[in-house]
């Protein structure tokens, strides 16, 4: 008999200090269900996260079976999810697997850094209501970003999590695809004893890459253990602005013969070990934009990357705080590419006016907040696009990404990308779908945390990245917000922070 495996998931990283994420936020970026999901997983440029069309490709591969393609939404990180959609899509997804009739195991893909409104551990619901439509006896198999908060209902609902083991984060197909043979040995009876441990330890997110670092180590060293007997060990980084009770780093492991167990406790207690490393240093925005102002002046050999790490669009940043904007204006910056501005009202302006215009305009005008002030500029419009980009690099490689319409403008020295949807900045085809060379400026300031370092390495290795301490909803200096529900003491935030290790007969 052909196995029949339900597919469904939510994603959303939740900065519980932005704007709500609405309805239309998640309709917008990716909403499908059932065989329309199925259609655009097959496409070439799926939008739609990768681990599902990995997943899919990857059973197809395994042998016969029928995908029952549930319901898939996902928007760009934001704030707590809207509770009423959530309540209205878990909804939708209980009544769509009730009448799909009898399923032998269930895939789901979701982040893991959700909040709602109402609720600090919706992914724990969604995976409680997969179990529910299987039972207790029939595989579950989660993927998720290696920046999930893992509550213990998600690992209770779930025999195999899989994480990410990229930042940036290059290896979701790969992960989906991993997924399809585990579920086949669970398929065919096997199980795995699981073993979770919560540190209490919230990373800043720029310590959590995977090129090296304490949690690059982390990663590497559980890999180097993998077997049969231990197929699969996930490494959570977390996200610390979900500001909820499960976040911190997480060790999850998955195996038969104890090994598993005590690699997990090795794991927790090597990161404990190293959290000074866990602890963040950035660059005074002064010294950054004099390195871009040199930079300018002594031409492509000098250029440098400025990570605006605080207004993070893939952390829940607006996209538009003026920190490093004004500075690089008024230091009369030469040879400087900026990307993305977040400000519809501006290029629509720039749209209207037309390409060779030039404008007198005030960013953020109406909109203006403590990271991001008003600021009045003569641009000249040097291009126009409807933003609607195919990626070639990194975390966009084959992928759709949608700007929304967008220009490129000209401020003094300054060349600066302007959109109309929240994106974070990190493939080079977004300056290339206008026109413009990004290899050819002496410094780039974008506005990403990460993920654009596996986008602009033909131009910028890491030793030529500076994250610039500069005001934001994403800033890694924790101390700098006003937590309600994180686990305290916790560190690097609380020095005094304790951890005892638990006894491996106790995991
Ligand atoms: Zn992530």
């Amino acid at each position: 008999m052909v196995v029949r495996i339900g597919i469904l998931g939510i994603h959303l990283e939740s900065n519980a200090f932005a704007p709500v994420t609405t309805a239309e936020d998640f309709r917008a970026s990716c909403y499908y269900e059932g065989e329309a999901m199925l259609a655009e997983a097959v496409k070439t440029a799926p939008a739609m996260p990768a681990e599902i069309p990995g997943f899919i490709e990857a059973m197809n591969a395994g042998g016969d079976w029928e995908p029952v393609p549930i319901l898939i939404t996902a928007t760009e990180p934001g704030g707590a999810a809207d509770a009423t959609f959530i309540k209205q899509t878990l909804e939708r997804m209980r009544t769509l697997l009730g009448a799909s009739g009898a399923l032998d195991g269930v895939y789901i893909s979701n982040h893991g850094a959700m909040v709602s409104t109402t609720d600090s551990d919706p992914d724990g619901e969604l995976y409680a209501l997969a179990r529910a439509a299987v039972g207790p006896d029939r595989p579950v198999v989660a993927t998720v970003d290696l920046h999930a908060n893992i509550s213990q209902r998600m690992v209770d609902n779930a025999d195999i999590i899989i994480s990410y083991r990229t930042n940036p984060h290059v290896d979701r197909r790969e992960r989906g695809a991993e997924a399809a043979p585990l579920m086949r040995r669970l398929l065919a009876g096997e199980r795995f004893e699981k073993s979770f441990i919560h540190l209490p330890i919230v990373a800043p997110t720029v310590t959590l890459l995977t090129a090296r670092g304490a949690y690059a180590d982390m990663i590497e060293e559980g890999q180097r253990h993998i077997g049969a007997d231990l197929p699969v060990v996930s490494i959570l980084g977390g996200f610390a602005f979900a500001d909820a009770p499960e976040c911190g780093i997480s060790i999850l492991t998955y195996g038969v013969g104890g090994r598993s167990k005590k690699l997990a406790l090795q794991l927790a207690k090597y990161a404990w070990a190293e959290r000074e490393r866990f602890k963040v240093r950035l660059t005074p925005l002064d010294e950054a934009v004099e390195r871009a102002a040199a930079a300018g002046r002594a031409g492509r050999s000098a250029a440098v990357c400025l990570a605006d790490v605080a207004d993070n669009p893939g952390g829940g940043g607006r996209g538009n705080t003026t920190d490093i904007l004004e500075r690089l204006i008024s230091a009369r910056v030469e040879r400087a590419l900026l990307g993305n501005f977040v400000d519809a009202a501006v290029a629509a302006r720039c749209h209207e006016a037309g390409v060779g215009a030039r404008l007198h305009v005030v960013l953020n005008e109406g909109r203006a907040d403590a990271h991001a002030r008003a600021v009045p500029v003569d641009l000249e419009v040097l291009a126009l696009s409807d933003g609607i980009v195919a990626g070639r690099r990194g975390i966009y490689k084959g992928r759709t990404a949608n700007m929304g319409p967008s220009a490129a403008v000209r401020i003094g020295g300054l060349t600066m990308l302007v959109c109309s949807r929240r994106i974070q900045c990190a493939d080079p085809a977004f300056f290339e779908s206008l026109g413009l060379d990004g290899g050819a400026f002496c410094s780039l300031t974008v506005k990403s945390r990460g993920h654009f370092r596996a986008g602009f390495d033909e131009w910028y290795s890491d030793e030529s990245i500076v994250e610039v301490d500069a005001a934001g909803l994403t800033s890694p200096l924790l101390e700098r917000f006003p937590w309600k529900s994180l686990p305290r003491p916790v560190w690097p935030l609380d020095e005094h922070t304790q951890w005892t290790p638990p006894r491996v007969e106790e995991l």
